[in-house]
């Protein structure tokens, strides 16, 4: 018998169920790929994503030729593209771990209903959650909508995780002549190479993912503290590893689950995997709220007025908004791919409620420049600061960026890394530019308009003009 497992955002070999169930019940194992961006309808890869995917393929690749098989990649339909597979090799079986997006949903079912049509069995598998969406409800038997408790279900659940799956030793080889393309022919990788930045800060890969695991492992006890400061790479950066299912979330419960991990580890531990309870709970959200995608979960802000300007829109994607700590997390995004979490909080709150414009165009830019952009976690934070999510922040919750770069980059290292003209003005004013006295700026070099921008906003009467939106919504 032959199986077809089709690989999708599961790209790895350990922990993976679909690829477990197609060896389990066939001799011959085809690993397919089906580059089919239309699909993902008006979410489809971004810039930063197709890169990552790129190298994340040739990764995949390269780790089944060494057990002996390979990758067959395709683009276009995937059923049209499967079907051909199928027809080629002669498979009567064909295995997926699940998304839980509403356009892939839509399309597995379709291509299951298929597939069975055609006498083709199809065996869907749960390799991407620790839990599927459906089986954690209230006792009301509704989703949760609020983290906390839900978070609290889950925990009790995790010991009844099955422990994660090795890695198959050895694959049979496929047959010979199927058609296929080259990863390189997907041109998933930008023809002007702006990459450089995002190469030199990731390993994409089954391997950069357990490498970076076990690196995180070793200081997992600092990570309560230290997980809010953008300026020292406390946080696994365990994010696009797992968009792409190089590694499975069931693999780091076991891993930071020591059998004797010391209290420290422990605590640490359990904060972290709290995070990765937040990944959970977005896609179990998402499940429940496909509309999330598009629209506010909250239907009161479902009549919110937006600011069209495009000027303050691309003041703020190219870190040219004169604010400082936003301006270093923008240029962190488009250089690495990558923000820490709390600048992400900042530089979204700076967008949706100080400039008032749409969380959308927040979330799109995200979606282009992020390694991890994930629509269940991306629409879940950008919902969540502008106010109108699951268990958003209130939404007077205003994150004011020099108070916030006072408290969280408390060393000014993470501005003068990403904001390097103002990295002589001192600790004092590098925050707040425009408040230093002339004398200290010229001191600096730094002179406002030329060489940094003058801030695009008030910070004090912006944030009331937010609050009116707000007590008008109400
Ligand atoms: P760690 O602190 O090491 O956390 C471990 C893992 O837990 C992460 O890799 C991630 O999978 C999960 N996680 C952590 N925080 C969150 C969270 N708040 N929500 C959901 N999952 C979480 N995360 C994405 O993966 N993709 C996105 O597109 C994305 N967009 C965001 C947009 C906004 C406006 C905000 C506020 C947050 C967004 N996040 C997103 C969540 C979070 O910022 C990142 O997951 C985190 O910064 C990734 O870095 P890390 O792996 O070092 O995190």
């Amino acid at each position: 018998r032959t199986a077809i497992s089709w690989f999708r955002r599961d790209l790895r070999l350990t922990d993976n169920p679909a690829l477990l169930h197609a060896l389990e019940h066939a001799e011959r194992v085809v690993p397919a790929f089906v580059y089919s961006p239309d699909e993902d309808r008006s979410w489809a890869p971004g810039a930063a994503s197709r890169w990552w995917l790129h190298h994340s393929l040739v990764a995949l690749d390269a780790g089944l030729r060494k057990i002996g098989s390979q990758l067959i990649v395709q683009k276009g339909d995937s059923l049209s593209a499967l079907r051909k597979c199928i027809r080629e090799t002669g498979a009567t079986l064909v295995c997926w771990n699940k998304l839980y997006e509403p356009a892939a949903l839509e399309r597995d079912a379709e291509i299951a209903a298929a597939l069975a049509d055609d006498g083709v069995s199809v065996e869907q598998s749960n390799g991407t959650l620790l839990f599927e969406p459906g089986t954690v409800l209230n006792q009301q038997n509704l989703p949760y909508r609020v983290f906390t408790p839900f978070w609290r279900t889950v925990e009790k659940l995790l010991p009844t995780l099955p422990p994660p799956s090795k890695a198959p030793r050895k694959l049979p080889p496929v047959p010979r002549g199927l058609a296929r393309i080259d990863i390189d022919d997907l041109e998933l990788l930008p023809k002007i190479r702006w990459d450089e930045g995002l190469a030199q800060s990731w390993t994409p890969g089954e391997i950069g993912a357990t490498q970076q695991l076990k690196q995180f492992d070793k200081h997992v006890a600092s990570y309560p503290t230290g997980r809010d400061r953008p300026d020292r790479a406390e946080t696994s950066r365990l994010s696009p590893h797992l968009h792409f299912g190089e590694i499975g979330p069931r693999q780091i419960v076991a891993m930071l689950r020591h059998p004797a991990p010391g209290a420290a580890h422990a605590k640490g531990a359990d904060s972290y995997l709290r995070q990765i309870g937040w990944r959970e709970f977005a896609h179990h959200l998402l499940f429940h709220f496909p509309h999330t995608t598009d629209a506010p979960l909250d239907k009161r802000f479902a009549k919110q007025k937006w600011r069209r300007s495009t000027s303050d829109l691309r003041a703020w994607q190219r870190g040219a908004t004169g604010i400082p700590l936003v301006d270093a997390g923008m240029r962190e995004l488009w250089r690495t791919g990558w923000m820490h979490n709390r600048i992400r909080m900042i530089t979204a709150s700076v967008l949706t409620k100080n400039l008032q414009i749409h969380w959308l165009q927040g979330a799109r830019w995200f979606w282009e420049t992020l390694v991890d952009a994930d629509l269940a976690n991306n629409t879940l934070g950008w919902q969540w600061v502008a106010g109108c999510g699951a268990d958003a922040a209130p939404y007077y919750r205003i994150f004011n960026p020099v108070l916030q770069a006072k408290r969280f980059d408390p060393l000014r290292g993470y501005i003068r890394h990403w904001v390097p003209e103002l990295a002589r003005l001192p600790d004092r004013w590098i925050h707040q530019p425009w408040a230093a006295p002339e004398a200290v700026l010229q001191k600096a070099g730094v002179e406002l308009d030329k060489t940094y921008p003058r801030p695009v906003l008030d910070l004090g009467e912006s944030r009331k003009r937010a609050l009116q939106v707000y007590s008008q919504l109400r």
